[in-house]
């Protein structure tokens, strides 16, 4: 059996392309199973509820040799904790190419699309499979999702005709008051822990050469409803200290994305986090918040610019 999941602090795109590809390699005679690596986020659990469905298994310790396929990643410090011991024998993924090795020839599908479910959705098509209800509905949540319903640059054509050709599959006869009841679901955050705000869309990336590396935690916040996460800017700014000393990082960024208006607001923990925003973005911060103006896509606006910086420096 084929243990199939997407990246640690799942988001909705990592959850739905576990269903989705696990569905579609069973349908083509791979057996596979759909695994989470971490709790559902607002916006997914109103997914799977709106479609009836169940959220898959949280990942099990997996035995050392045990195949896997990863969607929606590729990078070990995204990934479960002992993937250096799997066999991954399938990728299907839309962001950078970060450190995979495999012990046998995998099967990669990559392509630079706004998201996973649109590679899912062009599978189905090539393999001349009929795309079901549930499927179509899932990787219809996964694009408006990931690109904030055509909101982010990371869009392309490819997710336009996707979503064209899914929301009628689907049965969704208005694509714009889904996404935004999705948007809605993801920003009711209640009273959840500041440390589970910032985890909930958080990735931790190596930055720089060898010889001076660097580990960066950045976490999103996507929501219709800025006002609220900056009411707990004390309590997230706490949180952010204590993760970065936890985990050891060099720095930690929270980047707060207005979805409506397309902008980003990004919380600055200390003098160094100003200084790479201010050499990398040219942002300045004040009151310990830096405006970042519409680079609203971590993957494609502000990951890139720090790479850059880093290895510059
Ligand atoms: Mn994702
Ligand atoms: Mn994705």
């Amino acid at each position: 059996m084929l243990a199939v999941f997407g990246h640690l602090n799942p988001d909705t795109d990592a959850i739905t392309a576990a269903l989705v590809y696990a569905h579609l390699l069973t349908r083509q005679g791979v057996q596979a199973q759909a695994y989470r690596l971490g709790e559902l986020n607002f916006e997914t659990a109103f997914v799977l509820r709106e479609a009836g469905m169940q959220a898959p298994a949280l990942l099990p310790e997996l035995p050392a040799g045990t195949a896997v396929a990863l969607v929606d990643h590729n990078e070990s410090a995204q990934s479960a904790p002992n993937l250096s011991e799997l066999n991954v024998t399938r990728v299907v993924d839309h962001h950078k190419l970060g450190d995979l090795t495999t012990t046998q020839p995998p099967y990669l599908r990559f392509e630079p699309v706004g998201c996973t479910g649109t590679i899912l959705l062009k599978l189905h098509r090539e393999a001349g499979l009929e795309v079901d209800v549930l499927d179509a509905r899932l990787m219809l949540s996964a694009i408006l999702s990931d690109t904030l319903h055509f909101r982010s640059p990371t869009t392309t054509a490819d997710d336009q005709d996707a979503v064209a050709f899914l929301a009628p599959v689907a049965g969704i006869e208005d694509v714009e008051t889904y996404a935004l009841a999705m948007f809605a679901a993801k920003s009711d955050l209640g009273d959840t822990p500041a440390e589970t705000l910032l985890r909930m869309d958080y990735k931790v990336f190596p930055f720089g050469h060898p010889g001076a590396p660097q580990q960066w935690g950045i976490g999103v916040i996507e929501t219709t409803n800025p006002a609220y996460v900056f009411g707990r800017q004390a309590e997230l700014l706490r949180a952010m200290d204590a993760v970065k000393a936890e985990d050891g990082l060099n720095g930690v960024l929270l980047s707060v994305v207005d979805i409506l208006n397309g902008t980003n607001r990004t919380l600055v923990l200390s003098a160094t986090e100003e200084k790479v925003l201010r050499e990398a973005f040219g942002a300045s911060a004040g009151e310990q918040v830096a405006d970042l103006g519409a680079r609203i896509s971590r993957k494609k606006q502000i990951v890139p610019a720090l790479e850059e910086y880093f290895n510059q420096a």
